[in-house]
Order: C-alpha cells, then structure tokens, then sequence
C-alpha cells in the first residue's frame, strides 16, 4: 500500500482516531488477538438493523426475502475471499465453534449417527489424531475431547528452538490409524506460517483428514482453501475486520455431506415427525436455529472490503510490518523473540520475553505510553511450555497498523528495563 493507500485504509477505521487517557494517541498492535473494524462493516451492521432486520429462511414477507437475500449474499463474499465455493461455508460464531463442530460431528459418526456416508469419519480405540505442539487451545482442547470420548489417541509433533514446526516428526508421527491431522496454518504466537501443503503429501499418504485452523491467516495471506489441499478449515470474523459472533467454517462439500449435524433443532431440518427426521443438505444442516444475521452480513462486508483491497497488497504491506517489528524488537537489548527470526518464515504477530521483567509487567509500561500489546500464553499455553515461559508479550498488526505505530512500540519498549532498574536504555 502507498502511503496515500494507507491513509486512506486508516480513514475507514473510527476507532484508530481516538485518544487514550492523557490524551495519548492510539497505538493498536493487538490485531491477533482481535482486529479493528472498517466503517463499511459498521454499516452494513446498521443498515440490516435499520432496513433489512428479520429472521432468514423463513418468512414469506418482502423483508425476510431481503434479510436472507443480505445473508446468502454474505456467506458468497466469505466463500469468494478463500477461493471456496458458496455452499461449503457454514456460518459459526467463530474458529472455536467451527472446530468444535467438526470434532463434535466425527464423535457422532463414531457413535454410529451419520449412516454409512459418516462411517469413514468415526474413530474408535487404535485410531489417532496428530496435532502440534504449537496449537491455539481451540485447535487442541477439541481434539482431546474427541479422543476422549471415542477411545481414538492423540498424539503430536513438536516445535523446533527456531520456532518452526518440526515438520519432519511427521513420517513418525502420522500412520495408518491416522485419522485427522489438524494443524495452524499461521501461529498466533510466534507467526510461523506451516508448509500446509507438506502436511497434507503426509496426511493424504494414509487417508487422514486435513483440519486447518485459518484464523491467523484468511486476514493476512491471500488463502485458496481448495487449492492448499486440505478438507476443512475454521476462521473467525472478528479477527478479519469483521464482527464478533461470527466465523466460518469451510468444508469440502462431500465431507460437509458426510458429516452427521451437531446442534440440531429449527431449521435445519426436512421432514420431522415424532419419532425422527431428516436433514437439509448442507450448509442447512450445520445452522440450527436463528443464525447471527447481522454479523455475518458484517463479516461478508469485511470480506469484500479485503478482496477490494487485494489480498497480495494486504501481504506485502504487512510483511514489510513483520520486518520492522522484528528489526526493532531486535535492537532493543533484553528482549528475545519466540518463534523464526527470519521474517520470510512469519507474518506480523511477533511474542516475545523482556529479560527480569513479567510480561504483564511489560504490557503495563507500555500501555502507559499509548501501545496496546497482548500479554499472557495467548491461548497456547503448551508452546509457551515449549520454550519454558509462562507468558510473553505480543505486538501484532494488521493491514491498518503504520511503520509509525512499530516505532512507537520500539521506543515504548526501550523503556521497559529502565523503569524496572535494569540496564538497556536503547
Ligand atoms: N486459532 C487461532 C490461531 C487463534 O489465534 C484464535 C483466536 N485467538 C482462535 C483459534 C480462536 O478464535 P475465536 O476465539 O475467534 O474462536
């Protein structure tokens, strides 16, 4: 993006303009954990409300037409933004909830719910699910779960001291009994982008499902989910400038059909009697009860508002983002970065420790002076295991954060130390 493109893209952002307390501009580098809203989101919310507000799929009447013609037309936009097709998204309240459902739906099909197009997806005692050591806890807990419940083990491969998946424990660590393989595709602790498709050449050797958590990546990368090979993927609206409450889960149609529902009730039924029913195709089948309308509407917005902006542009503007950070993180002494240094390996979500000082202590100071950052495990407690801290401390931008705020956060951060006594004023 130019410098005029940029400026304009920050425009649409209210909430960028404001100040903090004492007056101080915002500096926002917590995109990872939640990303900023565009106006055209904002009004696309509004205007559901004020013009189009009614429940979907149902009424007869001109504004349930329009209301369900905004959602439809949404769930396209989301499709479009990751190369899918529009019928293989199903609307969740987020990455969490989408995983969930897949995991939910395989218990079902192992509990012999599903018929025999589900049989495939069942798991019983012997079979496996591989993650890594790198997993957000919503691409972990429910898999254990899974396991859990169905007798399958889990078992997974481990993270390198450069923060990289040791990708190569796969050949061991994935077999015949492997049925799921579910990885990042870009962590949001150390933003490591995984070689997805070496995953799958290992996955697809032995039949095994592709689950890809897309959370940190729909909002960065240009992402074809199709054409990475993997069979379904889970994303969040509000980290892609969209609204809370809302997220998609993506599919391959034939497994989406497999799949038996998880939540079930109105509206994603055929033909219910006292005894049973049957159910609609999908994505029907996966949307019982009366959706989150005006937030998928508002992340259908956010959607078109990427694709408009280009996905290859977002990219490059955000890795030149990686390469500030990492270049002013590195020159402030003290400070160690979790995860590949190297920033063609990452993207701009950059975690990382202050020697002697807590990392609640470190996003004290520097929200002192104006700078947002994350602090804690970030939901991945086993990879801050991993390199043997409790907590860090995390900058991430996204396609509004400035070269200005990545300085201001690294003058921010030559502070730190000093004001705890310690040596390495910058
Ligand atoms: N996976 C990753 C990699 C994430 O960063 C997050 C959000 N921190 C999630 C999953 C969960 O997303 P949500 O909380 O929106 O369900």
């Amino acid at each position: 993006l130019s410098a005029g493109e940029l400026a304009a893209v920050r425009a649409d952002f209210p909430l960028l303009g404001r100040t903090l307390r004492a007056g101080r501009p915002l500096v926002y580098l917590d995109s990872a954990a939640t990303s900023q809203k565009p106006e055209v989101v904002i009004d696309a919310e509004l205007e559901f409300y004020t013009q189009r507000n009614a429940a979907v799929h149902r009424g007869a009447h001109q504004l349930a037409e329009e209301a369900t013609e905004a959602y439809e037309q949404a769930r396209d936009e989301v499709a479009t933004l990751v190369g899918a097709a529009t019928g293989e998204i199903v609307w969740t309240s987020g990455a969490t909830a989408g995983l969930n459902l897949l995991a939910y739906a395989m218990s079902n099909a192992s509990a012999g719910r599903g018929g025999q197009a589900a049989r495939a997806l069942a798991l019983g005692p012997g079979d496996e699910v591989v993650v890594t050591e790198a997993e957000h806890h919503a691409n972990l807990v429910p898999w254990q779960e899974l396991c859990a419940r169905t007798g399958a083990t889990l078992r997974w491969i481990g993270v390198g001291d450069d923060g990289r998946l040791q990708l190569e424990q796969l050949a061991d660590v994935v077999g015949a009994r492997t049925k799921v393989v579910a990885v990042s595709h870009v962590s949001n602790v150390t933003g490591a982008v995984t070689d997805v498709p070496a995953v799958v050449a290992v996955a697809r050797s032995v039949g095994a499902l592709v689950v890809l958590d897309a959370c940190q990546s729909v909002p960065h990368l240009p992402v074809d989910l199709p054409s990475l090979g993997v069979d379904a993927a889970a994303f969040s609206g509000h980290k892609m400038l969209g609204p809370t409450g809302v997220g998609a889960l993506w599919a391959r149609r034939e497994l989406l059909e497999a799949m038996p529902p998880v939540t079930t009730g109105g509206s994603m039924v055929e033909v219910v009697t006292m005894e049973s029913a049957t159910y609609a195709p999908p994505p029907q089948k996966f949307e019982a009860g009366t959706q989150m309308v005006a937030q998928a509407v508002g992340m259908g917005a956010a959607a078109r508002y990427l694709r408009e902006l280009g996905m290859p542009a977002v990219a490059e503007h955000e890795a030149a983002l990686t390469r500030a950070l990492l270049d002013v993180v590195s020159r402030v002494p003290g400070v160690r970065v979790i995860g590949p240094t190297d920033p063609a390996d990452r993207l701009a979500v950059v975690s990382f420790v202050v020697d002697g000082v807590h990392a609640h202590d470190v996003g004290q100071v520097l929200d002192d002076q104006g700078v947002a950052v994350r602090v804690g495990h970030h939901c991945a407690q086993p990879l801050h295991r991993r390199f043997g801290v409790a907590a860090t401390a995390r900058a991430s931008a996204s396609v509004y954060t400035t070269l200005a705020d990545v300085e201001a956060f690294g003058e921010a951060l030559a502070t730190v130390r000093p004001f705890f006594g310690l040596g390495g004023a910058a």
